[in-house]
């Protein structure tokens, strides 16, 4: 693993003022990747295979980007590990870091989260950096940074810590290995591991289930993306919206899917991801449904998203909304 300097100003007494105050550091160049051992390798793996292999357009900078909903079980971390899959599949360098104390993207992904393990939560801590806790996943060009059970404690932990708020935005500009994107799975509350996510990323990504209560709650998440920008992370944009476990054969669905669409626009993406008993398999074989079966309906939608979600950053570099 590459030397990477260790986040030693994360102890740097920081107020929510200061942080407000100070520009947020977004390292927007980085060291070639072919230059570091583990990417060398990465590209030297890269296979990709199939009729419709084209890779992806791959933005001009990092993207960083908080998978966020505070509800539990809409498909943030299914979205996360098969976002992060398929953009890696199509010849991105993509880093999925799991903050939800749970580990299951750290499952899906096939990396150990044992007790103990090397974790986000020695990171937030200012133990170790991510470059010291990332592991290798099956997939070339896509690593993940695990979470173990510990991190259960860390936000209590972090209650009493300097700069409590912007640990990971330390831990992630301090990045050496240069990402094409790092997308992070947020557990589900809008605690400080949630506030640590939103101050790190420039885009939010919003998994939104297509049932009864999908849309209740939003407007308190969208709140909090408020409150964030105004204090902590200026940058912030909501800029993907994402209709989960869509089930065509219910009206429901469509009504929720058209809700959704009716309020935001072009931030929702234009593919929408089915309820599939592959996609929901996949995890208990420590794989994401790319690798599990490439060709169901679950993954080929997870393409299309991550290729909407490719193509729209592509110019910018930090989604359609900027
Ligand atoms: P969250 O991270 O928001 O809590 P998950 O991604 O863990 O949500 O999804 C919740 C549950 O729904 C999991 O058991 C997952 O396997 C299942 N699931 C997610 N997306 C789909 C889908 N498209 N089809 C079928 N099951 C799904
Ligand atoms: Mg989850």
């Amino acid at each position: 693993m590459t030397e990477i300097p260790s986040g030693g100003d994360v102890s740097r007494e920081t107020s929510l003022i200061d942080i407000a105050a100070e520009p947020v550091s977004r390292e927007t160049t980085g060291p070639n990747l072919a230059d570091t051992p583990i990417a060398a390798e990465a590209h030297a793996a890269l296979t990709i295979s199939g009729p419709d292999a084209a890779l992806f357009p791959r933005p001009p900078a990092r993207r960083v980007i908080a998978v966020a909903n505070q509800k539990g079980g809409v498909g943030k971390t299914t979205t996360s590990v098969n976002m992060s899959a398929a953009l890696a599949l199509r010849g991105a360098q993509v880093l999925c870091i799991d903050l939800d104390p749970q580990g299951n993207a750290s499952t899906a992904l096939g990396v150990d989260h044992g007790e103990g393990v090397p974790s986000v939560y020695d990171v937030l801590l200012g133990e170790l950096t991510l470059g010291e806790v990332v592991s290798r996943t099956a997939i070339a060009g896509l690593y993940c940074v695990p979470a173990t059970i510990d991190l259960a404690g860390a936000e209590i932990e972090l209650v009493s810590m300097v700069a409590r708020e912007s640990r990971l935005q330390r831990a992630v500009a301090t990045l050496e290995q240069s990402f094409d994107y790092v997308l992070i799975d947020c557990p589900p509350s809008l605690g400080l591991l949630t506030v640590n996510a939103l101050v790190a990323a420039r885009e939010m990504l919003i998994p939104i289930q297509c049932e009864y209560y999908a849309l209740e709650g939003l407007g308190q998440l969208l709140r909090n993306v408020e409150l964030i920008r105004a204090h902590l992370n200026a940058e912030l944009a909501v800029s993907t919206i994402l209709l989960t476990m869509y089930d065509g054969r219910t009206r429901l669905a469509d009504q929720v899917a058209e809700e959704v669409r009716n309020h935001f626009g072009s931030l929702v993406l234009g593919a929408a991801i089915p309820r599939s008993v592959r996609v929901s398999e996949a995890p208990s074989y420590g794989q994401t449904v790319m690798t599990y079966d490439g060709g169901s309906r679950g993954a080929q939608a997870y393409l299309e998203a991550a290729r909407e979600f490719a193509e729209l950053g592509a110019t910018t570099g930090a989604g359609p909304d900027d």
